[in-house]
């Protein structure tokens, strides 16, 4: 297993992580062993944004006498009432679910609390603005919960939570697919095959997807992601809108090379799938490529935008092509170049102006970018 900061946190995570649909509709038991199994393939960061009592339990259980082996990410305003699941605002409930969460789970904090499922504009301002933001601040101060995180498949609401400078986490659904999509307050259109043919739908990421990934990266606010599979449609080729089946572990490389994603949680239903997930950080690399496949895919190929996927690699000279072509865009996404960007580049071994124009990267660049180019304002850019 490798690991990641999550972000200004400063935690250290598992580029893989667990997320809670694993335990639907088992028991407790299950649900243990499972994250035992996790534990021994070096996950460490869970999510919990499912609130029915026996999945507490089972991080309750999980966690005795071992809490500082567990990163959790647990939700707020995700409550169980009449035997159901309920996304709720309402702060009876918000109070209730969240004391319920901290008995079952038997601790005294949560590393990351996260703020449920806000997509919709209206909805952003009413937790923003109102008692939930205060209620969520109130237990940060407490110490209940360490880091404010926030849940959400909207890129324009997940940027205004990333500017609000409360939010130092955001999990946010990242494949392939969503990316080229504008966005959207109903995230039911993300699992429609008709919303792909679409005459808005690009062939590239979508800009303020573009923007929110840049805008985390260079804010120190973490990405983790759900959805990498895209509900499972994008695992087979009659469902995925490419019209071409990507594997589990080419899914789970798209979304570690985006920027400000921190870790993954793997939608795994059993110990099998947990661990094909996790065994991704051992595969080689051409196992993990998904740039020959996005490229030429039936519909929807991408084009001429890097995807810092490494596809280029090696470089003549020993440029990070993919590394150089990521600083050069978060510095055109702030219209500046900070600080920090200016010394991660000055800490790379060799620079875009080392480059001898041979060419060799563009012939294996399958998105058609041109590299040469792209080296050559990375050098105005940064003076080297
Ligand atoms: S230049 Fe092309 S091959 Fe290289 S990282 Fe970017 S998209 Fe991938
Ligand atoms: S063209 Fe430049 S960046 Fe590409 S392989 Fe040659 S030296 Fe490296």
């Amino acid at each position: 297993m490798k690991y990641r900061t999550l972000g200004r946190t400063g935690l250290k995570v598992s580029e893989i992580g667990l997320g809670s649909e694993a335990f639907v509709n088992q028991t407790v038991d299950f649900g243990v062993e499972l994250v035992e199994t996790a534990l021994g393939a070096g996950i460490n960061y869970f999510d919990l944004y499912n609130p029915e009592p026996y999945v507490r339990d089972v991080f309750g259980r999980a966690m005795k006498g071992r809490r500082e082996k567990f990163v959790m990410q647990a939700h707020l305003c995700s409550a169980w009432l009449g035997g159901q699941y309920k996304r709720t605002r309402n702060m009876a409930e918000v109070r209730a679910a969240f004391a319920d969460l901290l008995t079952r789970l038997d601790t005294e904090y949560i590393d990351v609390g996260m703020i449920h499922y806000v997509d919709e504009q209206q909805d952003f301002d009413e937790v923003f603005g109102g008692p939930v933001l205060q209620f969520a601040k109130e237990q940060k101060a407490a110490g209940k919960i360490r880091h404010l995180g926030m849940s959400t498949h909207n890129p324009r609401i997940a940027i205004q939570a990333a500017r609000t400078g409360e939010i130092d986490v955001i999990m946010f659904s990242v494949n392939p697919a969503y990316d080229i999509l504008p966005p959207n307050e109903d995230v039911n259109l993300l699992f429609e095959k008709s919303t792909y043919e679409a005459p808005d739908v690009l062939s590239s990421t979508d800009p303020v997807r573009q923007e929110l990934y840049s805008l985390c990266e260079s804010q120190g606010v973490a990405l983790t992601v759900m959805k990498p599979y895209g509900g499972g449609a994008l695992l087979k080729a009659e469902e995925s809108p490419f019209g071409a089946a990507m594997t589990a572990a080419q899914c789970l490389h798209y979304c570690l090379t985006r920027p400000g994603v921190a870790t993954v949680l793997a939608g795994a239903r059993s110990k099998e799938e947990l661990l094909e997930a996790a065994a991704y950080c051992d595969l080689p690399e051409e196992q993990k490529d998904y740039s020959a496949l996005l490229s030429s895919c039936p519909a929807h190929p991408f084009t001429d935008k890097c995807m810092y996927c490494g596809h280029c690699a090696p470089c003549t000279v020993g440029i990070d092509i993919a590394t150089v072509n990521k600083f050069a865009d978060l510095c055109e996404a702030q219209g500046m170049v900070p600080e920090t960007l200016r010394e991660h580049y000055a800490a790379l071994d060799t620079k875009a102006g080392a480059c001898i124009q041979c060419g060799a990267c563009e012939t294996r660049c399958p998105f058609g970018v041109k590299i040469i180019e792209h080296m050559q304002k990375a050098q105005e850019l940064f003076g080297e």
